[in-house]
């Protein structure tokens, strides 16, 4: 008797587990730094990633495996049609599904670069979205970011006046909201060969000494930068969008936003 009220405990347990496993909401963020956002208030097994940590949204294109995990999420954390085109017609297909666009989340004043996840506002909005989706508290992660916010700040400020060129143009909210001196970009987007005129006109700026350091990104050859620098006197730094060396965790994406900063510094300072 004893051993059969056992069985049937554990079997009721189990089933309950399962049951509270199957109503966990399952969270897919489209890019690398949107499921750093995401793991504040997601559990690793119930959030995937789209596309894998370094890759880059342009030019990508959905496999049939992509199309299921799209399918079996619930809600869907992504940049909007104009960083990815290829998500929008799903969102229109599967509008049962919570869809976060960060695009929407942003206001006429921000810069128009669809690299929303660089926008402190729009992820702040976004998490909080993400959050009450799931029924979980988003304060934690907005002290977090105003931590990391203050902290780029401190360290940005001396080096705010001193130019830089990016590998290319995905930082304008990051520029924008922390104040900086971006003085350009070499490409437009990674695919795009820069003109003649433009690598002309950037040759002009490192001569004339208006840029202080060149951004590469890992995700791309540097042969562009090192072709347009030369043996000019500038120094060299990586910055990358993606955030691809950062793992995912509860804090991942306040981290981003420190080591961002950290990295301009250290090429920005004499
Ligand atoms: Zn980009």
């Amino acid at each position: 008797m004893k051993f059969l009220k056992t069985a049937v405990l554990v079997i009721f347990t189990t089933l309950s587990f399962n049951l509270w496993a199957a109503t966990e909401k399952k969270v897919l963020a489209s890019v690398h730094p949107l499921a750093l956002v995401a793991a504040s208030v997601v559990n690793s097994d119930q959030l995937q990633t789209l596309l894998p940590a370094g890759t880059s949204p342009h030019d990508f294109a959905l496999r049939p495996s992509d199309v299921d995990r799209l399918q079996e999420a619930d809600v869907i954390l992504w940049t909007g049609p104009v960083a990815e085109p290829y998500l929008s017609g799903f969102a229109r297909r599967w509008p049962d599904k919570t869809w976060i666009d960060l695009s929407k989340l942003a206001t006429p004043e921000q810069p128009r670069d669809p690299h929303y996840w660089l926008s402190v506002p729009v992820v702040l909005k976004a998490q909080a979205a993400l959050a009450d989706a799931l029924g979980k508290d988003a304060s934690e992660f907005a002290r977090q970011v105003e931590r990391a916010v203050l902290y780029s700040d401190q360290v940005l400020a001396p080096v705010k006046d001193r130019g830089f060129f990016v590998f290319h143009r995905a930082y304008d909210h990051w520029v924008y909201e922390r104040g900086l001196n971006q003085v350009g970009a070499f490409t437009l987007t990674p695919e795009q060969k820069p003109g003649m005129r433009t690598l002309q006109m950037m040759r002009d700026q490192l001569r004339r000494g208006e840029v202080a350091c060149v951004f590469r990104e890992p995700e791309f050859s540097p042969a562009l930068v090192i072709s347009v620098v030369g043996d000019l006197p500038v120094k060299h730094g990586e910055l990358d969008p993606l955030g691809a060396h950062i793992d995912l965790s509860s804090d991942g994406y306040p981290y981003f936003l420190r080591d961002l900063a950290d990295r301009a510094v250290n090429c920005l300072s004499l």
